[in-house]
């Protein structure tokens, strides 16, 4: 069972107090407190583990601090959309908003290679109305020998940039641990220009050690990739591994999955998962076409298939982007067939926007119809 306490409960106050005496005087169960503090309220849950099935919730629910609470399922005890749970998803990160209703779009650089494209891309964001982008500094690649990424190195100067084109929040895939202190030292230095949400890729999906690490900070929120070879079951108990270390602000990506299949796409795309995963949690889900389909080719009346893949998460309730631009693509260090070129971003983001309006069109409709 989980309980919500009411916004902004005070841990010294006597209805607190009155919710922990209630819990210790109940055998075997024992109490973890999650605390997360917003920039306009405090939300404090209770998680029970023990023999919770004796608890009577309704004298929970009558207690003075208590809000509600949730009966869970064994799976995704914290990730999980459970009976009647009706609490809110998402967060919010540098003042952008992340939930199962919103959509953010994080186009740019799949990996960095030089300040001046950095610097270009930042600009047509900016000029284009966005806030939010990807850029890679740690690429985890198939061939030792090809391009690793600018690593550590870069961090400055990309934050800078960042900063200086009004970007807030910047995805950014790590593959170690010593990467978060080295982001975290990077923003420290340059005054914390911009904010960072550390991406862990399709191949780290099941780095359970990693993880666990990521999932103790509490500073930075997650993007997790869902694993290109394993089942989504298994890829939402890897966004459970990063929630049971303290982390709750995740959001889980769809980005293809690796099967001859989809050939002659990269991945085959998996984005009918978009509602699966909102409906199975309350993560916001991204969907990333750069990856899935990994080519420019377009369809006979000249729309690429990564612009149709989009569409076709945004369709169905996706509630981030992350795809690739660059502004030279034949000069990307890393998977530039894929990049959509910067003066195709105003298009890019048009036709998102007929795609949201399409699925929020559908959500009216189903008010209309919808009989059970
Ligand atoms: C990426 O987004 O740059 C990336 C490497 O993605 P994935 O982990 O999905 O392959
Ligand atoms: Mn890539």
């Amino acid at each position: 069972m989980i309980i919500v306490l009411r916004p902004n409960i005070d841990e010294n106050s006597v209805e607190y107090r009155r919710v922990m005496d209630y819990l210790h005087n109940k055998p075997k169960i024992k109490t973890r407190l999650h605390k997360e503090v917003g920039a306009h309220q405090t939300l404090m849950e209770i998680y029970l583990i023990g023999d919770t099935a004796g608890l009577d919730k309704a004298e929970v629910e009558s207690l003075a601090a208590v809000e509600r609470a949730v009966r869970i399922m064994d799976e995704y005890r914290i990730i999980g959309r459970h009976q009647d749970d009706t609490r809110s998803t998402g967060f919010e990160y540098n003042g952008v908003i992340f939930d199962q209703n919103t959509l953010n779009v994080f186009a740019g650089l799949c990996a960095v290679d030089t300040p001046e494209n950095v610097e270009t891309m930042m600009r047509a964001l900016k000029e284009n109305g966005q806030v939010c982008t990807r850029m890679g500094a740690y690429k985890p690649r198939t061939n030792p020998y090809a391009f690793q990424g600018l690593g550590k190195a870069c961090l400055p100067w990309v934050f800078e940039l960042a900063g200086k084109y009004g970007i807030k929040v910047i995805a950014m895939e790590i593959t170690h641990d010593s990467h978060v202190d080295e982001v975290r030292q990077a923003l420290e230095k340059t005054g914390n220009p911009t904010g960072v949400m550390l991406q862990i890729g399709t191949r780290n999906t099941q780095n359970f050690e990693l993880l666990k690490m990521v999932g103790r900070q509490k500073e930075f929120p997650v993007l997790l990739k869902r694993g290109f070879g394993i089942t989504l079951v298994e890829s939402l108990n890897a966004a459970e591994y990063l929630a049971s270390e303290g982390n709750h602000k995740i959001i889980f990506a769809l980005r293809g999955m690796k099967t001859n299949l989809g050939d002659p796409h990269r991945n085959f795309t998996d984005f009918a998962h978009v509602p699966v995963v909102k409906r199975l949690t309350r993560m916001p889900v991204c969907v990333d076409p750069s990856h899935s389909v990994g080519t420019r080719e377009r369809d006979p009346e000249g729309i690429l298939d990564v612009m149709h893949v989009a569409a076709q998460g945004v369709i169905a309730g996706a509630n981030m982007l992350l795809v690739d631009f660059h502004p030279v693509p034949a000069k990307a260090m890393v998977d530039g067939p894929q990049a959509l070129l910067l003066k195709e971003l105003p298009y890019f983001l048009e036709d998102v926007n007929i795609a949201r309006e399409a699925f929020e069109k559908r959500g009216i409709l189903l008010k209309k119809f919808r009989t059970d």
